[in-house]
């Protein structure tokens, strides 16, 4: 039979043309669509596939095309990138998501039939992993913990106003610790979003205690301490524990921002949720995609009376998580090591023994290195945490990141760095895979 089956291999044209990969087109891009294209040409002309099924193999082999957001490999080195979604879930986590994003009993009690607390198993286990929070509460991130706070401690309301005859109240915050936490979005105006004022003490460097006493007053709300989560301060400075503002009669809040709720050996300067309790904090606030390892969420933690105040403040309802945070927060809570914890507590010695692996298998001009990770815009600013990568010519973190399966790496002194602290083991098979694409 003359019918060579390899001339009835459909034209690029033709396959770009079906309907079922517009949205590839439009998410991954042409010349992403059209790789994939010619190899599953290349497959049929080698008689692996027949030219009918060319169609069928590249709709299969695209990547989930739903969606617009791509699994990437962090290999930054900053174990919590935020433009790279913060902490990775645990397996547990996602196993929860799917669970949850189904029909749940999120809101109902199974054995009465009745109508059961919101997200009680995610509250119950974060109340357990902080016992000195007497009430503790969720909202849908970090930024929206401390409006709640600032709303129903500080803001004052209309009734209030009317029979005291007092405007806004205040927020006592020393000026060092007026942060922007990122994207151009700074706390100080967050704060005072809410209608509540800010009543600045201190200079930039310096703060004492003598500063806060003189500031609180009648319209005090609450003092307010922030971590410093993203720089440092050094040389001639001072701030005020949360322990020394606990007798000036007025809420002391504390947002630690990271979400360690324990102290951890590796992060002595990082403030954590139980010691800041222990010190006297009325209420702490603290994001969940940091340092705590799970999904986006905020925090609130304290004083039992304060935390049903403003669980059962309007507010709370406009800035509750959903179903899959509820469920992804719990299983982080009860589950194995987040991996961002696990990233932290390598050994340096075994991230050096995978970059040898990693570059005896894709050989020159791959190179192991040493070199310094850090945790990242959420917490520990300022620490250097020893790790070790695979360095490669500058000009590849372009190609890696634009490669079938993206790569984030690092540029630093000319060179491309893929720096294993960010990277769970294991991705190093996703890691091999894109580097020998990269280098081919
Ligand atoms: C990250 C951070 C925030 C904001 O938390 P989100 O969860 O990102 O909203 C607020 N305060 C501090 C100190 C932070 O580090």
């Amino acid at each position: 039979m003359n019918d060579d089956p390899r001339r009835r291999v459909p034209r690029t044209d033709a396959v770009l043309a079906d309907a079922r990969l517009e949205p590839a087109l439009a998410t991954l891009g042409r010349a992403r669509v059209k790789e994939v294209v010619v190899a599953a040409q290349g497959r049929a002309r080698a008689g692996e596939i027949t030219p009918e099924a060319v169609a069928d193999e590249v709709f299969a082999t695209l990547p989930l095309t739903a969606a617009s957001l791509r699994s990437v490999v962090n290999a930054t080195g900053v174990l919590l990138h935020t433009n790279l979604g913060r902490a990775p879930l645990s397996p547990a986590a996602r196993d929860a998501l799917g669970v949850a994003a189904g029909t749940t009993d999120v809101e109902l009690d199974l054995v009465s039939g009745g109508r059961g607390r919101r997200g009680a198993g995610a509250l119950a286990a974060l109340a357990a992993a902080v016992p000195d929070a007497g009430g503790v509460h969720v909202t849908n991130n970090g930024a929206a913990a401390l409006i709640l706070a600032a709303t129903a401690l500080a803001a004052g309301d209309d009734a209030e106003r009317s029979s005291t005859g007092r405007g806004r109240r205040e927020i006592v915050i020393a000026r060092g610790e007026m942060v922007e936490i990122g994207d151009g979005f700074r706390l100080p105006d967050l704060l005072e979003s809410t209608g509540a004022r800010l009543r600045e003490v201190g200079t930039t460097n310096r703060v004492h205690r003598a500063d806060y006493a003189d500031a609180v007053g009648p319209d005090t709300g609450m003092i307010l301490k922030v971590h410093p989560s993203n720089f440092v301060v050094t040389g001639f400075t001072s701030s005020v524990p949360v322990s020394e503002l606990t007798d000036l009669g007025v809420p002391v809040v504390s947002d630690i921002g990271s979400g360690l709720l324990a102290p951890h050996p590796l992060l002595p300067d990082e403030p954590d949720a139980a010691t800041e309790l222990r010190a006297g904090a009325s209420l702490v606030t603290a994001s969940g995609d940091k340092l705590l390892g799970g999904p986006q969420a905020g925090l609130l933690l304290g004083d039992a009376d304060l935390v049903h105040r403003l669980r059962r403040h309007p507010l709370a309802r406009a800035l509750r998580v959903d179903k899959l945070t509820l469920a992804a927060l719990e299983a982080t809570l009860r589950g194995p090591v987040p991996p961002v914890r696990a990233l932290l507590e390598t050994p340096v010695g075994s991230l050096r023994s995978r970059s040898s692996d990693i570059v005896s298998v894709v050989g020159p001009p791959a190179e192991a290195v040493d070199c310094v990770a850090q945790v990242g815009g959420g917490g520990a600013p300022g620490v250097e945490l020893p790790s070790a990568g695979v360095a490669l010519p500058s000009s590849l973190a372009a190609t890696l990141r634009l490669g079938a399966d993206p790569v984030v790496a690092r540029v630093e002194q000319g060179r491309c760095v893929l720096d294993l602290r960010s990277v769970p083991p294991e991705d190093d098979a996703r890691l091999v895979a894109a580097v020998r694409a990269a280098l081919a």
